[in-house]
């Protein structure tokens, strides 16, 4: 019987360690778990990378993975834009031609999309939902494409400009975009010239988000959609994202591709939305792939203006692809560093499903989001930082004591004397990197070493 033989080999133990009449020495026993102060907010999914394979079927691919994302923690899923665009069956979504086809019209050369079809999408929503996951849709509001040819008077020549999409809504000419009536063209950025939508045009308000009918009442009510991202909104008025929220509501995020944080803020302002951190972003990449590791004390981000308005992330659809070398963060091993630092820091961490799925390490991420839903509380302040490390510290609050998170961006081991909060105390690592205990001293002192290209993050043993 082996469950007899444990208890008796535990006696023994137990005989041995009375008969010795030493001091009690505090035994090596397992961490806190954490998961008992697990907060209500987690984290995002985007749940899709570029050119999601196999097509027609990504719905019911993310669909199987969505009981293992709810247990990590996800609570809310990106998804890309889900109605039919102009490449068809090879579309990403960001070619909008038909808002209301999500893969139940032959047209553009197909009946699904490239995700599935539309009955696949409603299952996803609705299994996500009894996950307590809220689905958050990719709303391309700048530019369409797939048209057909008709003649542009403000063009004085043919252009792709007419729309008869097999859903019969949202009808389309050249009066609904730029040059028009109405003036030459909105915003700063032409994006796509000759198919950006002009948000003056009644009909395109209409379609938009004022009717009953329109994209932003149907993708809440019918498709029951919880939130939005909104995409390129540089190419266009905040007031369109403004006129959408004030119709439907939920959670909003903006792509604001900017680095500099007074701009995204502005944006923030205007719309009182999240935004992606941009600055944040770019802050990263120089620091860790550009090894200077001081620019994450220096520099503005928007999570240290709105940290509630704030969306970290580390790579997105756009960042992975190799055509934006200069506008990512390279290796594997970087970009662990970069989800430590946005898992420990203030901000609203989204998670990039290739990263996640395929690339990274999987318990790492996982204890990551677990430290950033149990110890990630209170305020920021950066403890220390030199070219290859840096380390800062959450203050905790009533329910957590905090955190002291250290990235080591060098190739070799790095042992830093760091101030922590807590005096005389038994702090553990609990990133899973070094397995360590530490006591501190009577001034918080600990002697703390971070593995090559490597983090921790330790917090007290014991806080409970
Ligand atoms: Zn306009």
């Amino acid at each position: 019987m082996p469950m007899k033989k444990k208890i008796s080999i535990l006696f023994l133990v137990l005989l041995a360690a009375c008969k010795s009449g030493s001091e009690p020495v505090e035994t090596i026993a397992q961490p806190e778990d954490l998961t008992a102060y697990l907060r209500p907010e987690g984290v995002m999914m985007q749940g899709f990378y570029w050119d999601v394979e196999p097509r027609h079927a990504w719905w019911n691919t993310i669909s199987t993975r969505l009981d293992d994302w709810k247990s990590i923690g996800v609570d809310r899923l990106w998804l890309p834009p889900a109605s039919k665009g102009m490449s068809g069956g090879y579309s990403m979504g960001y070619d909008p031609m038909d808002y209301f086809d999500f893969g139940e019209y032959d047209q553009m050369g197909t009946v699904k999309t490239r995700f599935g079809s539309r009955a696949e999408l409603e299952s996803l929503i609705s299994k996500a939902h009894g996950q307590g996951i809220q689905v958050i849709a990719d709303i391309v509001l700048n530019h369409n494409s797939g048209g057909q040819l008709e003649y542009n008077p403000y063009r004085n020549k043919d252009t792709y400009t007419l729309f008869r999409p097999a859903s019969g809504r949202f009808n389309r000419s050249y009066e609904d975009f730029h040059p028009n009536h109405i003036h030459d063209h909105d915003a700063e950025a032409l994006f796509f010239e000759e198919q950006d939508l002009c948000h003056e045009n009644p009909n395109v308000r209409k379609w938009f988000w004022e009717s009953d009918s329109s994209v932003a009442r149907y993708y809440k009510n019918t498709m029951k959609f919880d939130g939005w991202r909104f995409d390129y909104v540089k190419g266009f008025d905040p007031g369109v994202v403004k006129s959408w929220m004030d119709a439907v509501g939920g959670f909003g995020v903006l792509e604001v591709w900017d680095g500099n944080t007074d701009y995204l803020k502005s944006w923030v302002d205007k719309t009182g939305i999240r935004a992606f951190d941009f600055a944040n972003f770019y802050n990263l990449e120089q620091a860790i792939d550009g090894n200077n590791m001081k620019i994450l004390g220096e520099r503005n981000a928007l999570w240290k203006v709105y940290p509630d308005k704030a969306v970290t992330f580390v790579n997105n659809h756009d960042t992975e692809k190799d055509a934006n070398q200069g506008n990512r963060i390279g290796s594997a091993e970087n970009r662990m560093l970069a989800y430590a630092y946005i898992l420990t820091h203030p901000g609203y961490p989204c998670l990039f499903y290739s990263d996640y799925e395929t690339i990274l390490s999987k318990p790492g991420l996982e204890k990551l989001i677990r430290i950033h839903r149990s110890l990630a509380a209170g305020d920021l302040t950066v403890l220390y930082s030199d070219t290859d490390f840096y380390a800062a510290q959450r203050g905790g609050d009533s329910t957590t004591p905090g955190l002291v998170v250290t990235l080591n961006n060098a190739s070799r081991n790095m042992q830093r004397t760091l101030v922590t909060p807590w005096k005389n105390a038994v702090i553990y690592d609990y990133s899973g990197n070094t397995d360590m205990t530490l006591t501190t001293d009577a001034g918080g002192r600990a002697a703390i070493s971070t593995p090559a290209k490597s983090y921790t993050v330790w917090s007290l043993k014991k806080f409970k």
